[in-house]
């Protein structure tokens, strides 16, 4: 019965893409050399969010894996992602060393054709401050062991994709990424509108309760609901789900292939994506003027990082406040800090645009149906404002 509750409810907190991984996935990612072999064991790397900057393998079949960011200094996140196959059987000790920073992401395992799951926590124990981490990984021929449930880029897009071949949403490429992979927005542009929202994500690869709460919250106001249906009459829509694809399919810890964190480049905008990206909400603004910014992220716990109250309540005020009382105030922090010149998204769009442009972080390990209904209540207080402000 619990077994039953506890997959059911893992069930619901991922995008059903995201959970299962296909032999034929398995057998490419194990198709080129290991990056390390040896007693009945392999382990390999060369894959699509692959992370890890060395490993070797005891005799007693052991494997030591060296985490390691992509450059330092790094707000650290620390990114694993690793295929291991085992020909001998029995379970296989593997103990994550971080070369910087600490254990933080729990554990996802996954097989050929069965879906992605969290490694039971008890088979998960830290040693050195959380510079180790050693983990029981079961008998299997291979399988995979990640910081996050598997994701491709392909994943994140599919329900904007979807929304596309429908004919709701047009894509655009407005700009390359360092390694030249494409930069897509996805606009929603109605005949006259009064203003355009914006709703970026992933500017830091590892994070995916931020995304999880930015792909609830573009559901609904993509939705066909009245309220919905109203909002999207009167403003544009620009989102884009993926700010940072070369760090993501490289499984960076933070920064782009640059070596930047892209959200400290807003204002500077040394680097193609902050660039393109920056250059992209200006144009859009042209046609119709920013009114809300909405960048996902996640961290340690829940937090929204909101402008200094403004004097005339705003659309961003009208999500905070909704978001806040939904909770009670309870268990979020609305923190109001105000850095001009930081280089963070919403700093440059309230200096840029005056409006209420929101940094909305989402507990690595805050319950998605909590998430889901944070983003719903932010959501729905968004439309309401503006559909009002529109009367
Ligand atoms: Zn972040």
């Amino acid at each position: 019965m619990r077994a039953a509750a506890a997959l059911l409810w893992w069930g619901l907190a991922l995008p059903a893409a995201a959970q299962t991984l296909a032999e034929s996935w398995f057998a490419a990612a194990t198709a080129g050399p290991p990056a390390c072999a040896g007693h009945g064991r392999r382990v390999h790397a060369g894959f699509e969010r692959a992370g890890l900057a060395a490993c070797r393998i005891d005799a007693d079949g052991h494997v030591h894996v060296t985490i390691r960011p992509e450059n330092q200094p790094i707000n650290p996140s620390p990114w694993y992602g690793l295929v291991l196959a085992n020909d001998g059987g029995g379970e296989t000790a593997v103990t994550l060393h971080y070369d910087g920073g600490t254990h933080r992401y729990a554990p996802w395992t996954g097989q050929p054709g069965r879906p992605a799951a969290r490694l039971a926590p008890q088979l998960v124990s830290l040693s050195e401050g959380g510079r180790a981490a050693r983990m029981l990984l079961p008998a299997a021929p291979v399988q995979l062991l990640m910081a996050q449930p598997p994701e491709t880029i392909e994943d994140a897009m599919a329900p904007f994709e979807a929304r596309v071949r429908a004919g709701s949403l047009v894509r655009t490429i407005v700009g390359h990424s360092v390694a030249r992979r494409p930069l897509l927005a996805y606009w929603h542009r109605p005949p006259a509108p009064r203003g355009t929202v914006v709703l970026i994500t992933r500017q830091h690869p590892p994070e995916t309760t931020g995304p999880q709460a930015f792909a609830r919250f573009t559901d609904l106001l993509l939705a066909d609901s009245a309220a919905a249906r109203a909002f999207r009459a009167g403003h544009a829509l620009m989102i884009v789900p993926l700010a940072n694809p070369d760090g993501f399919v490289l499984g960076h810890w933070r920064h782009n292939l640059g070596g930047v964190d892209l959200n400290r480049d807003w204002g500077p905008f040394t680097q193609p994506e902050t660039h393109a990206l920056g250059q992209a909400i200006e144009k859009a603004a042209k046609t119709a003027p920013i009114v809300a910014v909405i960048d996902f992220h996640s961290t340690a716990r829940d937090v929204v990082y909101a402008p200094p109250r403004p004097a005339a309540p705003d659309l961003g005020e009208a999500m905070l406040q909704a978001i806040a009382a939904d909770l009670d105030g309870a268990s979020i922090r609305i923190d109001r800090a105000h850095n001009p010149g930081s280089g963070v998204l919403k700093s440059w769009a309230r200096d840029r645009f005056g409006v209420g442009a929101l940094t909305w972080e989402v507990g690595d390990a805050s319950p998605t149906d909590r998430t889901a209904r944070l983003a719903e209540a932010a959501a729905t207080a968004l439309m309401a404002s503006a559909n009002a402000r529109g009367q």
